[in-house]
């Protein structure tokens, strides 16, 4: 396995909304470009049946494969190694038509319905292909701005999204908003027509490639909460921004601090009206613990399968064993039955991303100590803890899954 291909089983959750219409493999080499500019003048083409649909996805990740072209399965957070493998993917996977496939057709998507989106993700989980560049562009990025954004700011960001060309980073965690994210200090002032940004941000995924992030900053000081918050769509290449990696315990450099100063941004990079930044960024949260659906199953079963298969004489550990695989179909049944939204979208995470790091330790024991010198198994290792941090701790989604599906008294607010 490629060292950074491990966490394809870490977080493959982030498949949140998948989507739709897909042209025929034997369409690949026509120009999307062409079929956009012309789709008002052409007949409506029938969208293709989902057999049509897998068989053709199936065809191109074969071939891609083969050919070695594809970029490996890496879950939520692309490896800072993987960079360039992926840009090229996207732009690659864009040209074929399965990128945006649920996105309007005149933002360079397909205008089909999710369901297509998720038949896709279905069959780069069974090929171990990495669907889309990045969670924070293709998902979370991409996603709120269909939902919030201008026709103006939908056309200006998402085709260079789709096709590989923009690469986005979350700018949303602070020295002193994780968690609580609502305590976040970074400042926008309005400045005439631009905003003025102060303040550190840290935890950033791929923030060091990224040409633009999603921030939240505090627009109304006089409220200390949610209320004072908007959402920004911040070019990373502006004066004023400073981006420093930091190595985690794996080695690998994935993400950032970033420091804001005097950042001005154009009032029209505001995403939603102004103070009313919140709401858009819980939708964004949702998407970052959103559910797998079929394709997490794929992996999941995989996963499983890969346990059951482990070979050890210590009857602690197959104890341990059996009880990890006795959580995986659980968690197999919850991600059959989740409807969606936020409280099923936090039992998902938060059942998977234990689940994943317990397995990592009993994997560690079963090895012994060799298993500790390196490799593979123990950068996933090492990796695990973060995958139960990311996206929300595994506490707060058990205040969410406790306030929200148990209907249990809800946890004191300051
Ligand atoms: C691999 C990785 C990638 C990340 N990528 C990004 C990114 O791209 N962009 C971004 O903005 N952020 C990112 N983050 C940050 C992540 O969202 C935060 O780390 C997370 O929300 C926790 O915040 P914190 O680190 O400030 O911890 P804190 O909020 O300080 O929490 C510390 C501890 O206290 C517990 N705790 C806090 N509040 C409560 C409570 N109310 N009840 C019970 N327990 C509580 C927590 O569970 C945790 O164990 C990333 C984190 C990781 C690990």
């Amino acid at each position: 396995m490629h060292r950074s291909a491990r966490r394809a089983i870490a977080l493959d959750i982030a498949t949140a909304g998948s989507v739709a219409y897909v042209r025929h493999i034997d369409e690949h080499d026509h120009d999307p470009q062409h079929d956009q500019h012309d789709h008002h003048h052409q007949p409506v083409a029938a969208p293709p049946t989902h057999e049509e649909f897998r068989s053709a996805a199936a065809s191109f990740l074969a071939a891609s494969i083969e050919a070695g072209d594809h970029c490996p399965a890496f879950g939520a957070i692309m490896p800072p190694a993987l960079h360039d493998r992926a840009r090229a993917w996207q732009r690659r996977v864009h040209e074929v038509g399965f990128a945006g496939i649920h996105w309007p057709v005149e933002y360079g998507g397909r205008g089909l319905d999710r369901s297509y989106t998720a038949v896709w993700a279905e069959e780069c989980a069974k090929a171990r292909a990495q669907p889309y560049l990045n969670l924070q562009g293709l998902i979370l990025a991409g996603e709120a701005i269909l939902r919030s954004g201008t026709d103006a700011q939908k056309a200006r960001y998402l085709p260079p999204t789709l096709s590989g060309e923009i690469l986005w980073c979350q700018l949303f965690s602070e020295p002193d908003a994780g968690s609580d994210l609502a305590g976040l200090t970074t400042r926008a002032v309005r400045d005439g027509d631009h905003y003025v940004l102060n303040g550190q941000k840290v935890w950033c995924s791929n923030g060091q490639f990224a040409e633009y992030g999603i921030a939240l900053a505090r627009t109304d000081p006089s409220d200390p909460g949610h209320r004072g918050i908007s959402f920004f769509l911040l070019d990373m290449s502006a004066p004023g921004v400073g981006v420093r990696p930091l190595t985690q315990m794996t080695g690998d450099q994935e993400f950032c601090e970033v420091f804001l100063d005097d950042v001005s941004t154009p009032a029209d990079t505001r995403l939603g009206p102004e103070h009313a930044g919140w709401s858009v960024a819980m939708e964004v949260l949702q998407d970052e613990r959103g559910s797998s659906g079929a394709s997490g199953l794929i992996s999941l079963e995989r996963r499983l399968a890969h346990l059951a298969s482990l070979q050890g004489d210590d009857p602690v550990l197959g104890d341990e064993l059996l009880r990890l695989l006795v959580r995986g179909h659980a968690l197999k049944s919850v991600l059959l039955r989740s409807g969606g939204g936020a409280a099923s979208a936090s039992a998902a995470k938060l059942l998977r991303t234990e689940l994943e790091f317990d397995a990592e330790l009993l994997e560690a024991s079963l090895r012994g100590a060799d298993g500790m010198l390196g490799g593979d198994a123990t950068d996933r290792l090492l990796y695990a803890p973060g995958m139960k941090i990311a996206g929300g701790s595994s506490e707060i989604q058990r205040n969410i899954i406790g306030e929200r599906i148990l209907g249990l008294p809800r946890e004191p607010r300051p």
